[in-house]
């Protein structure tokens, strides 16, 4: 302002910075910059971010805050800097002060990050005292939350306790000029961690650099490795061998469901798969997710990575181990979770010994704790954005800053694709992603989860939200915790989650598309239209309702939800119908109980699932009348479409209530598949005809702002169709992008929905 000119003179003051501040170089940072610019003071890590307190010209104070703000690490994030004015102490210099312990724990956690570029040149450097150290690590890359013990995050907190840094680390983790100034996890090959090699018995056979060369040579053999790497253990094999993809499919006991592929570099990725500027990007981010790429036709990969599928999700290495274990092959390699079919990955290298017997040749391991079990985030492109599909290693744990205040409270998410999220303050943590909790390691894990979030940020929740499908573990958890229980809705969960991910406070409708979920009125929802306006959720619209023949089994059988549809429309006279791919599938005498089952409307809930109504299409396409996977038949069917087709839409009947009548569709369908029309064109049009039906309900409804969840989004056809249309009708849209539209994000939502009822009630 005029006449206001900056002031002079000598001032001190307090700098209370909130965000992800530590772990990422920021207190050398506040260092050089203040001993550039002559101030004097100190900076600490607090338990809710970092402390400074900065002395000298005011004038320079001034550019010190600019450039604070302006140059700060590249992985460094500031959400709030709250200052105080202090008298002047006439200090001269700055230090670097030891943490501080007291006060409530926010500080953001900072995820794993991939090698940094330095590390990687002294790995592959002779020269330098790193070479082939498998452990190389700065502030700016590494291990942070999977070596993590308690906050705030210093070294005597983490798994590297055990090692004491020999002198020359010691000499670099003390120099504010040097990139290991306080890099938690520094470490060399005369003081770190090491390498060891062992056969399928866990007999040791080879240290350090000798173990990676015997890895390398089983891999190159065609067997079996199951490698230690940053957050649990991969089973790794060429993935250019049939026979050996094979193997690992058979011992893992895992029939279709797609591995992940490694490449030693970019180029590797690229002569696989077709690869955008955009996903490159994230290949190469410090989070080095797996990203889901189409699958290239002249790629050199075995087809049982990924069978019957277009993509392949495909990661760079993100540890100096994987660097040098892929640089010495020179092809890529399959990287799936250790661990045998559903259950958690294995953290420790006894429990892999043992667990991973009958499925491993040999163990690459190494003597570095891993705290929890961190598993290989998977993200992809849809609609431009980024859309992150399993929040683990490099995105975990993912912190929401909110503007309405929060009550203490412990959210213990969904039954499949797991996650704990808690919230205190303008705060809300997720957890990394934990898996299904259908065996009892997977629950072991899942409890241990949520004694360590709650821990770590010493929060003492006032309840406990859970989902209100009584047979979820996490529901059962819950009950048994002494808490008040909050029970949300799954749906009503998917809608909360995107609305808070986006900060979204006004009125929306919701399209909550799933695959089933407990609706709380005796049938199974999943297809649901959900109304909110701030503290209320009603649900204005869903699916016409079909039996699902054998319940639970349907998930596994599209043939059965496909036979519930089809009874739905056509009652007993469906039986007669023995054209029909699904009904041709039973035998006669299952036809004969299916229809007693649904006659009788025994042992045939009611269903308004969207997922299940793209089962039943695949399977009335005879794409798939079985899954191991939930998903997998309406992956058959987005697959099935062919590219830039003509996109007319079947007919439908949306009703004053809101319920969407598929039955016009399906009739048409049926004509369809009678006349002989290609599987690539009906499956397009019902995408198309999906997509519409939020159009059309979103007009019914008058609300602006359409938010779009439920695993049914995961499905990049459906996602962008939808989008499309909805942005060409004038709609605002938002779907979840940071946090998984699948199960992965019910915790979030449970958060935001519980603390909505709890400032309904109060
Ligand atoms: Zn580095
Ligand atoms: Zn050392
Ligand atoms: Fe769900």
């Amino acid at each position: 302002m005029i006449g206001e000119g900056r002031q002079t003179g000598r001032a001190r003051w307090r700098l209370e910075v909130r965000g992800a501040v530590q772990g990422v170089g920021f207190r050398p940072f506040v260092y050089r910059l203040a001993t550039e610019l002559g101030l004097a003071g100190w900076v600490n890590n607090s338990p809710s971010g970092a402390t400074i307190e900065i002395e000298g010209d005011r004038r320079l104070l001034d550019d010190f805050l600019i450039r604070l703000r302006g140059e700060r690490p590249p992985a460094c994030v500031l959400t709030r800097m709250d200052s105080t004015p202090l008298s002047p102490l006439g200090e001269s210099s700055f230090a670097v002060r030891s943490s501080d312990e007291d006060g409530p724990k926010s500080a953001a956690i900072l995820p794993d990050l991939a090698t940094c570029a330095d590390c990687l040149r002294e790995i592959f450097d002779p020269t330098d005292r790193r070479y082939r150290y498998p452990f190389t690590n700065c502030t700016n890359c590494g291990p942070r939350y999977s070596i993590l013990e308690s906050l705030p995050y210093d070294r005597a907190r983490t798994t590297m306790k055990g090692f004491i840094q020999c002198a020359a680390c010691r000499a670099e983790y003390e120099n504010p000029a040097d990139r290991r100034f306080h890099a938690q996890p520094n470490a060399c090959p005369r003081c770190g961690p090491h390498l060891q090699w062992w056969d399928s018995e866990g007999g040791v056979h080879a240290e350090g650099d000798d173990a990676l060369h015997r890895a390398a040579a089983a891999l190159r053999d065609g067997r079996i490795v199951a490698a230690k790497g940053l957050g649990g253990f991969h089973l790794m094999v060429d993935a250019r061998d049939e026979g050996a993809v094979m193997r690992l499919r058979r011992r893992k006991r895992r029939e279709a469901k797609p591995f992940g592929l490694m490449a030693p570099d970019f180029s590797v990725v690229q002569s696989c798969c077709h690869v955008s500027d955009a996903e490159e990007r994230l290949l190469r981010s410090s989070a080095a997710p797996l990203v889901l790429l189409r699958r290239r036709s002249d790629a050199l990969v075995a087809a049982s990575v990924a069978p019957g599928n277009p993509y392949l999700a495909s990661m760079l290495p993100s540890t100096p181990m994987h660097h040098l274990l892929l640089a010495e092959l020179g092809f890529p390699i399959v990287a799936t979770s250790g661990n045998c079919s559903d259950e958690p990955i294995c953290i420790d290298e006894g429990e892999a010994r043992a667990r991973l017997a009958g499925i491993a040749d040999g163990f690459l391991v190494h003597n570095r704790p891993i705290v929890r079990p961190v598993d290989d985030s998977l993200v992809r492109i849809v609609c431009g954005e980024v859309m992150v599909l399993r929040r683990a290693r490099g995105y975990a744990p993912f912190s929401l800053a909110v503007v309405e205040p929060l009550p203490s409270l412990l959210a213990l998410g969904a039954h499949q694709k797991n996650t704990i999220a808690v919230a205190s303050g303008s705060q809300i943590v997720v957890g990394q992603h934990i898996g299904d909790l259908d065996t009892l390691l997977a629950r072991e894990v899942f409890v241990r989860a949520a004694d360590d979030l709650t821990r770590m940020y010493e929060l003492t929740p006032q309840a406990v939200v859970c989902d209100l499908h009584p047979d979820y573990y996490s529901t059962r958890h819950a009950e048994k915790m002494n808490l008040p229980v909050v029970r949300v809705q799954h749906h009503r969960a998917h809608v909360r989650a995107c609305m808070v991910e986006h900060g979204l406070t006004g009125a929306v409708l919701g399209a909550a598309w799933d695959g089933t979920g407990y609706g709380g009125d005796g049938t199974i929802w999943g297809g649901e239209f959900l109304r909110v306006e701030g503290d209320r959720c009603e649900r204005v619209g869903h699916l016409r309702a079909f039996p699902l023949p054998g319940g639970e089994r349907a998930i596994r059988e599209p043939r059965r939800a496909a036979v519930g549809l089809l009874y739905e429309m056509l009652g007993d006279a469906l039986f007669e119908r023995r054209e029909l791919a699904p009904l041709n599938d039973f035998s006669e005498s299952e036809r004969l109980i299916l229809r007693g089952m649904l006659r009788a409307s025994v042992n045939a809930p009611r269903t308004t699932s969207a997922g299940r109504l793209f089962d039943a299409v695949s399977s009335l396409l005879d794409l798939r009348h079985y899954t191991d996977l939930e998903g997998q038949a309406a992956m058959d069917l987005e697959f099935a479409v062919l590219e830039d087709q003509e996109e007319s839409i079947y007919p439908f009947h949306l009703d004053a209530s809101g319920v969407f009548d598929w039955e016009p569709m399906v009739a048409t369908i049926l004509d369809e598949i009678e006349r002989g029309e290609s599987v690539g064109v009906l499956a397009g049009r019902f995408h198309a005809t999906m997509a519409e039906i939020i159009v059309a309900q979103a007009r019914r409804v008058g609300e602006s702002v359409v938010v779009l969840a439920g695993g049914c989004f995961q499905n990049a056809r459906l996602l962008t169709a939808t989008v499309e249309r909805l942005r060409a009708a004038e709609y605002k849209v938002y779907w979840p992008r940071r946090i998984p539209p699948n199960d992965g994000g019910i915790s979030l939502g449970q958060i935001a929905a519980a603390a909505a009822l709890i400032r309904r009630r109060e």
